[in-house]
């Protein structure tokens, strides 16, 4: 019963004068007649308003009171009657899945805590938020989501002590209470112990995932002197760690808000900008290191915004990983760029090679295959011509479901690469599992090479060892003719880089392989 609606008559008048919302009510029925009725009542301002669970609960009980009332057992049912407002109370401060404390009772705790603070002991709340969640769930499966919330919450759990206190807030949120601390560091000290206890993979089913968790932290002090100030400071400075690197903590302090505010606006934009279509994709040539001709290009994201101008990826591709919206971005970079490299190959007649970038959530999503044998069949491209990118960060991420999809990517007949290589943990000889044909070389490893050194031979040796295995070498970011010419002794294939040529839009591409002013193209095409 929704007790508003029945306000008037004598029903509503007795729930008035009880503060009461909702209630449930039975018929408490005997073998002959209505022995009564039995009736639970929620209070306006408490927590939580009856589900079916509860009502189902709530029926058996009416049905247990029957019995026990004609048997003479009243006692037996006054007992039943305090287990079940037990359990309904626990109910309305739990997470049923975890069993931590929900986010009703985590509030109800950091006001209390606020309230009763001693003036020298600080108290601290951290917000723990999951990085890659949203993908997990998409691609494993719900099951697979809620295992994954359970151990995370154990790992928590384990991490803590005794007195500290966890909750989940909801979807893949946790928070934690930590009392009396008479050092910030303390607050830290649980952050790295929490970063640890992440780093070892979840066993989901028959897949392994990493999983990485973002975490905020606020310190109660005397300026923030209410419970909501020190949880939105929490969730402040979650979204700032999460902004800067997957996996890490930051401690809140001011000025974080309104970077926060930036990343709101700019998610806000980022939605609206797929729609009004202001991503683009420029090019930057991939030369022949021997030939010193153009054989392929890049296809770089670039998102024109109508005040900000040119947006490069650095600054909202995590935000449009985090929100998925990277799917839609990807395809369009796809298509667009199958399109327009399919056209300059028959133009210039040459067998230019496209380089397309994709992230972690294009990779674990279903559509990413039928997206690529969509792009090449709408633009004409040949498959062999597509050189797909994945960052060796993430190829690592999950490793088992990885090499499925891009089995499936490669029986397309495109190519495969490995970027930033060099920049992720893996060893070439692990990578081996994989079915790639390049690795581009990082330009961080790449740099190396100037440096000269012991960096320079460690790069020397990656060069080498990729040839061993029979991968081709792209060297990223050749800055400076030093480095290019070390790059030729070595062997490596080919390369990337300002020394080389910029990230062009099409046009400008397309301008480097016209004839020059003495007829001459500007550059020496590759031998089809
Ligand atoms: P990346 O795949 O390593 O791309 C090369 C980046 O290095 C580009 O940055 C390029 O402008 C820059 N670069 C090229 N030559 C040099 C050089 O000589 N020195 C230096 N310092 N930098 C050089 P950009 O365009 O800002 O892209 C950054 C990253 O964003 C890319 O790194 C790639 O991981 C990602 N990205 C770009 N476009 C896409 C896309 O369409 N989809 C996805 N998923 N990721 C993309
Ligand atoms: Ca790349
Ligand atoms: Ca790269």
């Amino acid at each position: 019963l929704d007790a508003r609606k029945h306000a008037g008559g004598l029903v509503g008048a007795y729930l008035r004068d009880r503060d009461i919302e909702d209630l449930m009510v039975a018929p408490l029925k005997g073998e002959r007649s209505t022995l009564g009725i039995i009736m639970i009542g929620n209070r306006i301002g408490d927590v939580t308003t009856f589900d079916g669970e509860d009502l189902r609960l709530f029926e058996t009980l009416a049905y247990n009171a029957s019995v026990s009332l004609e048997n003479g057992q009243l006692d037996k049912t006054l007992r039943n009657l305090t287990e079940l407002k037990d359990e309904l109370r626990h109910r309305a401060y739990h997470d049923p899945l975890t069993g931590l404390g929900n986010r009703t009772l985590f509030i109800e705790q950091v006001e209390a805590a606020v309230g009763e603070r001693a003036s020298d002991a600080e108290i601290a709340v951290m917000f723990l938020d999951l990085d890659d969640f949203k993908t997990i769930n998409d691609s494993l499966g719900h099951e697979a989501g809620d295992e994954l919330l359970q151990t995370v919450a154990g790992r928590v759990r384990n991490s803590l002590r005794p007195n500290d206190v966890p909750a989940r807030l909801g979807g893949d949120e946790f928070a934690i209470l930590l009392h009396e601390l008479d050092d910030p560091r303390v607050a830290v000290d649980v952050a790295e112990r929490i970063k640890l206890a992440m780093k070892s993979p979840f066993r989901l089913g028959d897949d392994e995932v990493f999983v990485h968790a973002s975490v905020g932290i606020a310190m109660s002090s005397a300026e923030t002197a209410s419970a909501s100030e020190l949880l939105r400071n929490a969730d402040v400075a979650m979204y700032d760690a999460k902004s800067k690197v997957k996996g890490g903590y930051a401690m809140f302090e001011p000025g974080m808000a309104e970077a926060a505010i930036e990343r709101l606006n700019l998610k806000a934009e980022l939605a609206r900008a797929v729609d009004s279509g202001e991503f683009d994709v420029s090019y930057q040539p991939v030369l022949d290191l021997r030939s010193g001709a153009i054989v392929g290009a890049e296809a770089l994201l670039r998102w024109s915004h109508p005040e900000r101008g040119t947006v490069a990826p650095a600054e909202f591709l995590e935000l449009a990983e985090d929100t998925g919206l990277i799917v839609p971005i990807g395809s369009g970079v796809l298509r667009q760029a199958c399109r327009e490299i399919s056209l300059l190959r028959k133009e210039t007649r040459l067998p230019l090679t496209l380089g397309v970038n994709l992230s972690l959530h294009q990779l674990r999503n279903q559509v990413l295959v039928s997206d690529v044998a969509e792009s090449l069949q709408l633009s004409g491209l040949p498959a062999q011509a597509l050189v797909l990118e994945i960052a060796e960060s993430d190829i690592m991420m999950d490793p088992d479901a990885t090499i499925e999809t891009l089995d499936r990517l490669k029986a397309l007949g495109v190519q495969l690469a490995i970027d930033d290589f060099g920049t992720g943990y893996s060893s070439l000889s692990y990578l081996h599992r994989f079915p790639i044909d390049t690795i581009k070389v990082a330009r961080t490893f790449v740099r190396r090479l100037a440096e000269g050194g012991d960096d320079a031979v460690l790069a020397r040796a990656v060069i080498e060892l990729a040839h061993t295995m029979g991968l081709a070498v792209v060297a990223e970011g050749v800055e400076v003719g030093s480095v290019l010419q070390q790059l030729k002794e070595l062997g490596c294939e080919y390369g990337q880089g300002y020394h080389l040529a910029g990230v062009l839009p099409l046009e400008e591409l397309r301008n480097l392989f016209l004839p020059g002013p003495d007829g001459n193209r500007n550059v020496v095409p590759f031998p089809a």
